[in-house]
């Protein structure tokens, strides 16, 4: 039986006051970057992440097939035309309907796990002038399919077009099989480097005005949240990818990074912690770490994989002394 309410044993803090469900706090961050090291804690990360059913292994396995069975040939792509580009679009409205729109029908409309695991009790806002189309989904499946679906294909059109046409590496994996591997692991920590600081530049005030407002009237989010972003962030959201016009990938790389980043999206803002089967947490989703973003803006830009929170003091950790640590830093700015 899962523990519904990690730490709702004794007298009540704050922090289970202001949400449904608090998992068990402080978060951790990736033990690849605390000191001293913690070689089990290592062990186990790694094998949470990549050696179970667990996203990571779910969305490799969609790369393979989606090269496999869905993809165009370097051949085609070595020119920019409508007809695969067109292909590879509708592969990837396909899975954001599929993902974003069944954990939305599971969780949201036939509340298959009611209030199980759910941060916030609040369900989500069905009519507000704030949305577009006055209405919160369809604010986010517009938004997801128009600006991130858009962006995301275009980013991997053009990864496949540079490297057709020799203009970005590319890596085999009869020739590299060791890296090959290697940069499927470093992948989700890249994607969180870069998410930290384009994250930050976000919240920079013109660009918050222009583009990261439209991420942010969710402050209770649903799936389709995810990659609900103006065009100006999407853009920049997804440009880590262009890191493979430097080092070597294979089309899978490119498949995993991008499919990573979109459908990861959806899943880490379900509002819930996992998925329960048979009452036992057996797909993590919940992202407490982005979740607290929504509720309090002035925390947690990046996400668990690399601590960078942590480095530069924006890390709520879930715990009431964390809250009362930002409540106080809200105090002086607004007193300033
Ligand atoms: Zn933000
Ligand atoms: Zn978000």
């Amino acid at each position: 039986m899962i523990d519904k309410t990690a730490s709702n044993a004794g007298t009540s803090s704050e922090m289970e006051r202001q949400w449904h469900f608090l998992p068990s706090v402080p978060i951790r961050s990736s033990p690849f970057f605390s000191w001293p090291p913690e070689p089990i804690r290592m062990v186990r990360w790694v094998a949470v992440r990549w050696f179970t059913i667990a996203e990571n292994t779910i969305l490799v396995s969609l790369a393979v097939a989606c090269w496999l069975w869905v993809q165009p040939s370097m051949n085609e792509a070595r020119t920019l035309q409508i007809g695969w580009i067109a292909e590879i679009w509708l592969r990837n409205m396909v899975l954001m309907i599929v993902v974003a729109g069944g954990l939305h029908l599971y969780f949201h409309v036939w509340r298959k796990q009611k209030q199980e695991l759910k941060f916030d009790p609040r369900e989500m806002l069905s009519k507000s002038k704030i949305f577009t189309f006055n209405s919160q989904l369809w604010d986010n499946v517009f938004w997801t399919l128009a600006s991130g679906v858009t962006c995301w294909t275009a980013y991997e059109a053009l990864m496949f077009w540079a490297m057709a046409n020799g203009l970005a590496p590319m890596l085999s994996w009869q020739n590299n099989p060791v890296w090959f591997v290697i940069i499927l692991f470093l992948t989700p920590m890249w994607i969180s480097f870069h998410f930290y600081w384009i994250h930050r530049a976000l919240h920079w005030p013109p660009l918050y005005r222009l583009a990261h407002s439209l991420h942010h009237r969710n402050t209770n989010v649903g799936p389709w949240s995810g990659i609900s972003m103006h065009p100006v962030e999407t853009a920049v959201f997804f440009s880590s990818i262009l890191i493979h016009f430097i080092v070597p990938a294979h089309t899978i790389h490119i498949l995993f990074h991008m499919q990573h980043q979109a459908l990861t999206g959806a899943t880490s803002h379900t509002g819930f912690e996992g998925l329960l089967v048979k009452d036992r947490n057996r797909l993590h989703l919940g992202n407490f770490h982005h979740q607290l973003h929504h509720r309090y803006f002035e925390c947690n830009y990046g996400n668990p994989e690399v601590p960078w929170d942590k480095v530069f003091g924006s890390f709520h950790d879930g715990t009431d002394e964390s809250h009362a640590k930002f409540k106080e830093r809200r105090k002086r700015l607004i007193g300033a």
